[in-house]
């Protein structure tokens, strides 16, 4: 830019500029203290990075604020922070249609957290760096906060599963409650805000799934049941999921509310066989940001 064209520029905006080194001059004058948080996800936030010439008053409100920043960035780097697309808010969905070369699939975990199988599922699913969608339910996240903190810690998305598992009929009152006690023991123990909910059993007709749908969760079934449930063998268990498996699909299993050995033993397996299938792994988040994509292409065209 030449000096010519610097003052052919509104008077406001040279004030503006103005204003700016004057605040960054300030703000190196004035001595911060080298200080460093740790936010919930571990990663140090240097307080003296942040350029705030202002009372310690507006300094401490700036901290805090860039700490949110930064956990909500880094969490969504993760996949555990994601807004989910607005078509998706209040409607029930098993499955997307993504591009037709994406060969997606969405591994899901249900009924944790859970003591032995969660964290051994866990484990096979870094080792073999895929990243999950695990629907706990309130009560197990209140019993196993620590295993609760480590789903999210590894980068997986927690969702909503109720509270009690109940499957029978609830009034709008014990609806409601199971939808957000456990949505609020998730924030407590995670700090994840999840709008996204699996009904026990897949009975979308007895209360909680319509009170989710109200409240904008998107109400997540399946494509693919392992019917790990049945603890099969785990050889009879992927085929029960790569049989019933496309691209776009979502994949039923379990990592808690009973003995899960079939589901770990056949996990490492069903993975490697996924991916010589060309498929990649993906959060659910990750999926509806996906297909919304692929959707807001073809309304452009
Ligand atoms: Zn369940």
């Amino acid at each position: 830019m030449n000096t010519k064209r610097l003052f052919r520029l509104p008077k406001f905006v040279l004030f503006g500029l103005a204003a700016l080194i004057l605040t960054l001059v300030v703000g190196i004058m004035i001595p911060t203290q080298q200080s460093s948080f740790s936010n919930s996800l571990g990663q140090s936030v240097i307080a003296s990075s942040l350029a705030a010439p202002a009372t310690t008053v507006q300094r401490v409100t700036e901290i805090k604020k860039q700490m949110l920043n930064t956990w909500q960035e880094e969490a969504k780097q993760k996949g555990v922070y994601q807004a989910i697309p607005k078509r998706y808010q209040g409607t029930t969905l098993n499955a997307v249609k993504p591009n037709a070369s994406d060969k997606i699939i969405a591994l899901t975990f249900d009924d944790g957290p859970w003591p032995k199988y969660t964290e051994q599922i866990l484990s096979i699913l870094k080792e073999n760096n895929v990243k999950g969608t695990f629907f706990v339910i309130g009560r197990n996240m209140k019993n196993f906060p620590e295993i609760g903190k480590k789903i999210v810690a590894e980068g997986h998305t927690i969702a909503n599963h109720t509270w009690h598992h109940w499957y029978h009929r609830l009034n709008p009152k014990a609806a409601a409650y199971e939808i957000d006690a456990t949505e609020e023991i998730i924030y407590k123990v995670t700090g994840v805000k999840t709008n996204l909910f699996r009904p026990p059993g897949g009975v979308l007709g007895n209360g909680p799934a319509a009170y989710a749908r109200s409240k904008k969760y998107s109400v997540i079934m399946w494509s693919a049941d392992s019917h790990d449930y049945k603890r099969p063998a785990a050889p009879r268990l992927i085929s029960n999921v790569m049989r019933t498996s496309k691209p776009g699909g979502i994949v039923l299993m379990h990592d808690g509310g009973g003995v899960r050995d079939s589901t770990v033993k056949a996990l490492p397996d069903m993975i490697q066989k996924f991916r010589s299938s060309g498929y990649r792994f993906v959060t659910l988040p990750e999926m509806l940001e996906l297909e919304d994509k692929a959707l807001q292409a073809v309304a452009k065209k």
